[in-house]
């Protein structure tokens, strides 16, 4: 059968009405488009565990920041839908920001409930550069829980700390869905594929290239017995390209995001980097 597109809420909400009256196993892969392996990657594991497979495709406004690329973010629906089809998904869902949230549609409005995950967990990493970020993927990941009310949830390792949030509000308000973290899927010579970098050039392509190499060289440090998260971070900065403008290189407890000064099995050890008009994120799991 093929993919279905819809772009309105009721529309879902019927066809899942139905899946569930058979009692079938839906999967979501939440999603903001310009769908590459990564994506993928995702949808393939949820086509694996469920018997039904909701791709979302939305821009979601209210996680942008005033002076972030909501703008310019690309929008490449049906290539997505393509390979949503080749995978073998069932619905696209790709509603307007009016469809989510009628006419409210910024992060400085007053009108809509949002879903705040704990100041703790946000007040860091990107949470710290964006701020309200995270807010707005609670609320819309929420929304999208609510419409397609799915038994698993697919979430890329790529966005650790949206990962973490998501499964923490998942946990504190019995969401009633399990969480499928899904590892990093990278280009053939490193770089975490992202669909914000189509806005690279060549040189900052090549620039790019070296967070995942200062990511791989802790791990190859951390893997002949350095655990002093000072000599790691001096270590991963002098790899970086001089180029790119580090906003933060953290080393945390991957089960409580708690920062960690001596790094064991199970440290996260998160990146992001601006790279001209351009930020990007990567991470690595040790051990
Ligand atoms: P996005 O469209 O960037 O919001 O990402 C949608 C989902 O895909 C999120 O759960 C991301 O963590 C995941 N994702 C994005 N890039 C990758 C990647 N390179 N490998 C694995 N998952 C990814």
């Amino acid at each position: 059968m093929s993919v279905i597109l819809l772009n309105h809420i009721d529309e879902v909400k019927s066809n899942i009405k139905e899946w569930k009256k058979d009692n079938l196993k839906v999967g979501l892969v939440p999603t903001m488009g310009a769908l590459h392996a990564g994506h993928a990657s995702l949808i393939k594991k949820a086509k694996a565990m469920c018997d039904k497979v909701v791709v979302s495709v939305f821009v979601n406004p209210v996680q942008f920041g005033p002076n972030e690329d909501y703008d310019k973010y690309p929008r490449t629906i049906e290539k997505d839908k393509q390979l949503c089809e080749e995978i073998g998904a069932d619905i696209v869902f790709a509603p307007s920001a009016k469809e989510m949230y009628g006419e409210n549609v910024n992060l400085s409005n007053t009108e809509l409930t949002y879903v705040c995950p704990p100041y703790n967990y946000i007040d860091c990493l990107c949470g710290k550069s964006r701020p309200g970020h995270f807010d707005g993927v609670a609320t819309v990941v929420t929304k999208l829980f609510n419409i397609v009310q799915p038994d698993f949830a697919f979430f890329g390792q790529k966005d650790a700390q949206q990962l973490f949030i998501i499964k923490k509000m998942v946990k504190d308000l019995n969401m009633n869905l399990e969480i499928i973290p899904c590892p990093i899927v990278r280009e053939s010579d490193g770089l975490a594929m992202s669909s914000r970098n189509s806005y690279l050039s060549i040189e900052e392509r090549k620039s790019a290239l070296s967070i995942s190499k200062a990511l791989f060289e802790v791990e190859k440090l951390y893997n002949k017995g350095i655990t002093d998260s000072n000599i790691l971070f001096d270590t991963a900065v002098s790899v970086l390209d001089k180029k790119l403008e580090l906003d933060y290189l953290e080393f945390r407890d991957f089960n409580t995001f708690e920062k960690v000064d001596k790094i064991s099995k199970n440290t996260l050890t998160a990146i992001a980097v601006k790279i001209g008009k351009t930020r990007l994120i990567d991470n690595i799991i040790l051990g």
